[in-house]
């Protein structure tokens, strides 16, 4: 593994093809590798971690903790409602609030911690391929709920494209997100979602060129 070559390679990509790098932030898929590998993940410069299951989470983050270079975790996988106890006092931000009850778990769990987590709300928006996050409608219905949740903060949307070599539809689901984003700012959120989350090891370009602030890469690391 090449794992600072390809973190670097990463990090020049964002500036080559963002319109706006500053903004942007890597977040390293650690869901492939053990704690020793996320160790050289760190020294290669990034400094995010993202998991998508909660018991390996939740181990990785007890193994790294008084590791000396400083990192965050962001939760990015299905995340049950049962499970969310077990994150909610170190989790730096959950990318995948899919449906009210889990967000109101959330909002629970942060406040029994004295912490506001960040959140991001996943959208649906390839519904034929894949069954996972909000249903849009769904969504709209619930934000006079979830703008009343004190220990969340809603930060911005995310999505997941599916697997295809059709660029075209991946591209046009990451403009939709970026168009729903600036609207969901205008009717609902007075300018306060500011990230948008899309783009993995075989879409980031894509994601970086139609506006994400955060992109989620896990094999292209560990290539
Ligand atoms: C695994 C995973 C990624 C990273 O995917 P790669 O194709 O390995 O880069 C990104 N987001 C989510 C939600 C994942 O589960």
């Amino acid at each position: 593994m090449r794992i600072s070559e390809n973190i670097n390679e990463i990090l020049l990509d964002i500036k080559k093809h963002s319109p706006t790098p500053e903004r942007v932030n890597l977040i390293a898929v650690t869901k492939y590798v053990d704690t020793e590998i996320i160790k050289e993940v760190l020294q290669g410069g990034a400094y995010i971690l993202g998991e998508n299951k909660v018991q390996v989470l939740t181990k990785k983050h007890e193994e790294l903790w008084d590791f000396p270079i400083k990192h965050k975790w962001h939760f990015i996988g299905n995340l049950q409602k049962n499970k969310v106890k077990y994150i909610a006092n170190f989790i730096d931000m959950i990318h995948s609030v899919n449906k009210l009850s889990l967000a109101l778990e959330i909002n629970k769990r942060a406040k029994e911690n004295n912490r506001i987590i960040d959140v991001l709300i996943e959208i649906n928006l390839f519904q034929e391929e894949s069954k996972e996050g909000y249903n849009y409608q769904d969504f709209l219905t619930d934000i006079p709920t979830l703008l009343t949740l004190e220990n969340i903060r809603i930060k911005g949307l995310m999505t997941m494209a599916p697997y295809t070599e059709n660029e075209e539809l991946i591209r046009n689901g990451f403009k939709e997100l970026r168009k729903l984003k600036n609207e969901l700012n205008t009717l609902y959120f007075n300018n306060s979602l500011t990230e948008l989350s899309m783009g993995m090891s075989n879409d980031y370009k894509i994601a970086l060129e139609e506006g994400a602030t955060f992109i989620r890469v896990g094999s292209k690391i560990f290539e």
